[in-house]
């Protein structure tokens, strides 16, 4: 059994075949999928998705590149949205300035919002970062000493020292579909140098769907590609990669205590 820990079913990208996608997932053995909030405005309907499949979750919570744009939201307010028993982290939230599309300080601050919710809370918050790694490190460093917290980075794209601080911390580190990608030689290094009981693995539907499928909408059946290459990097089995992450994945989102099993 698989976990696609990431992936965004509320965009409209699924509108005419959702329940497609959701029944190719569990034929290709995924047990359990995470549909992460990327706005406070669109929170409803990926709640709404989370509740109406067993097997799917959901986190709440702002994305970098959306904190222009949204009202900022406190931390009580977080709080309150993951009380519902489907809500089990928050994020995605973090830094990307790649497209510097909200400011670095806006960022900043909406980043250490939801870290302070997840350590009061006591559930992950789900870490985006795209050409931030210094003030990434920093901030994860800095919010760790003020009281520890879970979580993960997300889609990881990073340099190595970036997630070996991670995994230093005590965070997971998860990888989408382009370690499949050709030219994805650092980011497979890193793989093979982190521990597999670090690592999460999730497909960032609908974006970077993996080798063979690259280019085209991706979906979290696909997560299985991601898998076979994390195997193939580890050198170990396809079982072990999917015992262990899903270990992984259960171990940090405390509030999933089973996954369920959908014939
Ligand atoms: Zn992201
Ligand atoms: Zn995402």
């Amino acid at each position: 059994m698989l976990v696609d820990s990431h992936c965004h079913l509320d965009f409209p990208d699924y509108r005419q075949d959702l329940d497609e996608v959701v029944i190719r997932a569990r034929n290709a053995g995924v047990g359990c999928i995470l549909n992460v909030s990327t706005k406070i405005s669109t929170f409803e309907h990926v709640l709404a998705i989370a509740e109406k499949y067993e097997d799917v979750y959901c986190t709440v919570g702002i994305h970098p590149h959306k904190v222009k744009g949204e009202s900022p939201i406190s931390v009580a307010q977080l709080i309150n949205l993951a009380i519902h028993p489907k809500v089990v982290g928050f994020g995605e939230t973090g830094l990307d300035y790649y497209h510097t599309r909200s400011q670095h300080n806006d960022q900043k601050q909406s980043f250490r919002v939801h870290i302070t919710a997840a350590r009061q809370a006591g559930l992950p918050v789900i870490i985006h970062s795209r050409d931030a790694d210094d003030d990434m490190a920093s901030i994860l460093k800095e919010e760790m000493s003020l009281g520890p917290f879970t979580g993960l980075l997300h889609c990881f794209s990073s340099g190595y020292s970036l997630a070996a601080l991670a995994v230093r911390l005590g965070l997971f580190v998860s990888f989408s579909g382009n370690i499949t990608f050709r030219n994805a030689g650092a980011l497979g290094e890193i793989v093979r140098r982190l521990p597999l009981h670090s690592l999460l693995i999730e497909t960032d539907a609908p974006f970077l769907a993996p080798v063979p499928r690259r280019g085209q909408r991706n979906e979290p059946a696909l997560v299985v590609h991601t898998a076979a290459r994390v195997s193939a990097l580890k050198e170990t089995t396809m079982a072990e990669v999917s015992w262990v992450t899903t270990h992984n994945f259960l171990n940090l989102f405390t509030k999933i205590d089973r996954i369920p099993i959908i014939p």
